[in-house]
């Protein structure tokens, strides 16, 4: 980073240092890029949005990307491994199951605490010498130029930041996103997720739970020491009521939609709840500027895929700048247009097989219509008996799926 003390100059800003964006400089600091981070809430603070209560359900091919950008080793002892999926319809009677033995796997996935990723990510950034972290700080202004992006800063330093590629990683409200004139669809699901942390009778099994009910889906993700994250779908109002009940009649509730499948619930722990919606941006990239993570797509958490996808923004992202790097040397350019093309044609693919699968779940679990109870009753025993349609789900959950980034194959970006 060079320029006078108002101006500074880097290479990649990316604007938004939660889970994605963090992750995105972890991964550009093993190339020769000077990386500027633009965060307004530090990552250990309690009113960080990106690295909260939450815990996250990581894939396979997540916890390979974690590996190859140095975080995975820094977590690894806190995750909890995955090892089989048991997905039901209260409505219809009906379940499917989904083990990592029968895909030859020591585990389908892992859950995280977003907090521990949060601190180990920082950590590495801290540790990268080319990688800077304004925070608190935010972006007040977007001015593109010919050759570069200048950026208005404001807080812990405030002043203008000339850069080559501006990513926006600034979650599904995205500003920035705004700023380069990419305008995004967002459909309200009018609905809201309430999580905490449970402890059930009986232990897990590192099973986890996803069990569709009339009023909407409960999912419960094992955690290391025996409790269960429950991710717990309900109307705004019905989730407002829900926050505000005691502990009894909470788990009562609770225990009356999910089932006594781990016995009774015993405790819960603090109650949050978050407003979910379809955002989708129209454009993923735009003249020096990629929008990536949330702010690219966020998506309900049925299935517990955004974290997921926007690590392969993330691996992609970092592959193309690292290829380009590779092939043209001092020309290179990270915010020229054939590489940032290259990156949207990657992304395609998996980004609409993904937002399509996600909502369509939505849609397809959130139906109260006779017909389409029996019918999707019908196709989860199907699922349990057909195992290519299993193995062909697996590779699209564990993020294993279509034309993969190196990194999410386990090999190293340079
Ligand atoms: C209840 C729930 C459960 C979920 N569970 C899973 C799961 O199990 N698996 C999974 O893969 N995904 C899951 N997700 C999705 C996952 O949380 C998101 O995909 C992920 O947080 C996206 O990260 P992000 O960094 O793109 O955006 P965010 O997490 O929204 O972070 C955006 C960052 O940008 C910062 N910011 C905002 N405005 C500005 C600005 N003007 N300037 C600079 N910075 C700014 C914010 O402070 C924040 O740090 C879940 C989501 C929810 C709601």
């Amino acid at each position: 980073m060079n320029g006078t003390p108002s101006t500074i100059r880097c290479d990649v800003a990316i604007v938004g240092g939660g889970m994605v964006g963090l992750s995105l400089a972890a991964a550009l600091r093993e190339l020769p890029l000077d990386v500027l981070v633009i965060e307004p809430v530090p990552a250990g603070s309690d009113a960080q949005p990106s690295f909260d209560e939450r815990t996250t359900a990581l894939s396979n091919g997540s916890r390979r990307i974690l590996e190859g950008i140095g975080a995975w080793p820094r977590v690894a002892a806190e995750a909890t491994p995955i090892r089989r999926i048991h997905v039901s319809d209260r409505g219809a009677f009906a379940f499917a199951r989904l083990s990592a033995e029968e895909q030859g796997l020591p585990a389908l996935g892992h859950t995280l605490g977003n907090r521990v990723l949060g601190d180990a990510l920082a950590e590495i950034c801290r540790g990268a010498p080319r990688v800077g972290i304004l925070c608190p700080a935010r972006v007040t202004a977007v001015e593109p130029g010919e050759d570069h992006v200048e950026l208005g800063v404001e807080g812990a330093w405030t002043g203008k930041l000339r850069a080559r590629l501006v990513v926006a990683a600034d979650g599904a409200r995205s500003a920035v996103r705004g700023a380069f004139g990419i305008d995004a669809i967002v459909w309200d699901y009018e609905q809201h997720a309430v999580i905490a942390n449970v402890v059930p009778e009986r232990f897990h099994d590192f099973v986890a739970y996803e069990r569709f009910t009339p009023d909407g889906p409960v999912a419960l993700l094992p955690l290391a020491d025996g409790r269960c994250t429950i991710v717990w779908t309900l109307a705004p109002e019905e989730a407002g009521r829900v926050l505000s009940l005691d502990e009894h009649e909470f788990l009562r509730r609770l225990q009356d939609r999910f089932g006594y499948r781990l016995g009774r619930f015993l405790r819960v722990g603090h109650r949050h709840a978050y407003p979910l919606s379809l955002t989708r941006s129209q454009r993923q990239v735009a003249h020096r500027a990629v929008i990536i993570g949330n702010a690219a797509q966020g998506l309900h958490p049925i299935a517990g895929q955004g974290f997921n996808l926007g690590l392969r923004d993330v691996a992609t992202l970092a592959e193309v700048i690292a290829d380009d790097i590779a092939a043209r040397a001092a020309s290179a350019d990270p915010g020229a247009a054939s590489v940032l093309d290259r990156y949207a044609d990657w992304r395609r693919a998996d980004r609409q097989t993904v937002i399509a699968f996600t909502d369509g779940l939505v849609r397809l679990f959130g139906n109260p219509l006779g017909p389409v109870r029996a019918a999707r009753g019908a196709s989860l025993l199907l699922f349990d008996l057909f195992t290519p349609a299993k193995n062909a789900f697996a590779r699209v959950t564990m993020g294993l799926a279509g034309r993969l980034p190196r990194l999410s194959r386990g090999v190293p970006l340079t």
